[in-house]
């Protein structure tokens, strides 16, 4: 999805339903979250699983200009555990 359309989104939808449904699939989140894959040589974070890995956000605040630290790259176990504590 292009980045255009994403921000128009971001301006009129709830937050949580425009991150999810048009965030995450925006080029930028693509571009980024591929990028922080890569510097975490394609493992899990925590627990170094290859295989499906999501990028999970430890702060939302630099949406749209992550920095390194702001990403964290999981496997879905391990993505699911950290959602789980913080609620
Ligand atoms: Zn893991
Ligand atoms: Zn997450």
């Amino acid at each position: 999805m292009t980045d255009i359309l994403a921000r128009l989104t971001q301006i009129i939808l709830p937050r949580r339903v425009w991150y999810r449904n048009f965030y995450l699939r925006s080029d930028h989140w693509t571009r980024t979250a591929a990028e922080a894959r890569v510097r975490a040589g394609q493992r899990c974070q925590r627990c170094r699983t290859a295989g499906r890995l999501d990028v999970h956000h430890v702060v939302y605040t630099h949406l749209w200009r992550e920095y390194p630290v702001d990403l964290m790259v999981l496997c879905r176990a391990c993505h699911k555990k950290i959602h789980r504590r913080r609620r």
